[in-house]
């Protein structure tokens, strides 16, 4: 058996720039850190309102469908993570069971996963089954920033820098995000598709993301049959999030790969995805849809529907680390979203934890040492600190 909790800290971190007006997940994050009695402790994160995430993981118990995670949490063995995971479930089933109750969960899951692991001197994909593959396979997303008064050549011409960055150390798969709304017409966006391909070459596998341009579904299908002769690897928020028949409609024509998902919180939503929108890739976030835990069922659900998961992450080292023991241990995973601080600006992907992996041919080392495998730098953790 494992040293059980004996500590739990939520700790909410920012950076003082406000970057409100653009579309960056890093700003930010929310950290829960578990201890045990040896002094080791296990990290995660969610991609939730910080301040909001720890209120709700705090929150005074009301009832036993409503109660306070971190008394379920003090004194549990972190070793049983998917009996802690259902406990906390069954335990805030009145506010929790979608949306901000499972980022939460999210956080707590990863952290589990982490200290569990330096408990047992194990990998996290260790706990999950186990390696099913020998090289790990990220795609670097490609994002500009949103346009924010800028040029299309000005943002396409960023994009071709970032792209000249992520192959030069070591991608061979990237995303190119075309988040132009209003800048471009449809027509115009597809020319902009078509540049990116011939900025890459052929043999750089490329996928696109749309930022969610359009309501209708047809609309959506005539700009991909247009770049379809790009070789696009897949399509991803093309329609609005929760338009699921909208999605099916598309998938069903589609001549391109259509994704879906990335804001589905457990695996029950996730059905929903697969049932009724019908898309090919799902793209859960490990920080938000319920944790590894989680991810590995909606993987087990996704292999049986006939789709992909390929999990979104754009926070810190934290997520990135948890996509690599992901896709270490499913098969159902053929790339897993990793931005790069290489490529991506930004102080907390950046600095919050390391090492930070290696890229070589387009290819990652199964993760090393145990947990996680990252370390936080707890300067870094009190530079960007809410004080509360
Ligand atoms: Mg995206």
């Amino acid at each position: 058996m494992g040293s059980p909790i004996e500590r739990i800290e939520v700790i909410p971190l920012r950076i003082p720039e406000d970057k409100s007006a653009d579309s960056d997940g890093t700003v930010d994050t929310v950290l829960v850190v578990l201890g045990d009695a040896e002094g080791r402790i296990g990290i995660g994160e969610s991609d939730a309102p910080p301040e909001v995430v720890k209120a709700y993981i705090e929150m005074p118990t009301a009832h036993i469908w409503s109660r306070n995670s971190t008394h379920m949490l003090l004194g549990s063995d972190p070793v049983e993570i998917t009996a802690i995971w259902e406990r906390l479930y069954d335990g805030t089933l009145y506010p929790g069971r979608r949306g901000l109750g499972i980022h939460a969960l999210s956080a707590i899951d990863i952290a589990l996963h982490d200290l569990a692991g330096k408990q047992l001197g194990l990998p996290a994909y260790k706990l999950m089954g186990g390696a099913r593959r020998e090289r790990l396979r990220p795609y670097c997303t490609i994002f500009p920033g949103m346009p924010m008064g800028r040029t299309l050549r000005q943002l396409l011409d960023l994009t071709f820098r970032q792209f000249e960055r992520a192959l030069a150390i070591g991608f061979r798969t990237l995303k190119m995000e075309v988040l132009y709304f209003d800048l471009v017409t449809d027509r115009e966006l597809a020319a902009a598709v078509a540049e990116g391909r011939r900025a890459l070459g052929p043999d750089i596998a490329m996928a696109v993301d749309f930022g969610y341009r359009w309501s209708d579904w047809r609309q959506a299908l005539a700009t991909l049959e247009r770049i379809a002769e790009h070789d696009i690897l897949f399509a991803e928020a093309t329609l609005q999030h929760d338009d699921l028949v909208g999605h099916a409609r598309l998938a069903g024509r589609s001549p391109i790969p259509v994704c879906g998902a990335e804001f589905a919180a457990t695996r029950f939503e996730i059905k929903e995805w697969l049932d009724v929108a019908k898309v090919d890739i799902v793209q859960p976030d490990i920080s938000r849809c319920g944790g590894l835990t989680e991810i590995r069922r909606i993987a087990e659900l996704a292999a049986m529907g006939g789709a992909q998961v390929i999990p979104h992450g754009w926070k810190t080292g934290i997520l990135a680390a948890c996509g690599r023991h992901f896709q270490a241990a499913c098969p159902a995973s053929p790339l897993f979203e990793f931005i790069s601080p290489k490529v991506y600006e930004s102080p907390l992907r950046e600095h919050l934890v390391g090492p930070e992996p290696e890229v070589k041919d387009g290819t990652m080392d199964l993760p090393s040492g145990v947990g996680l495998g990252v370390e936080l730098d707890w300067g870094v953790v009190e530079r960007y600190r809410v004080k509360t």
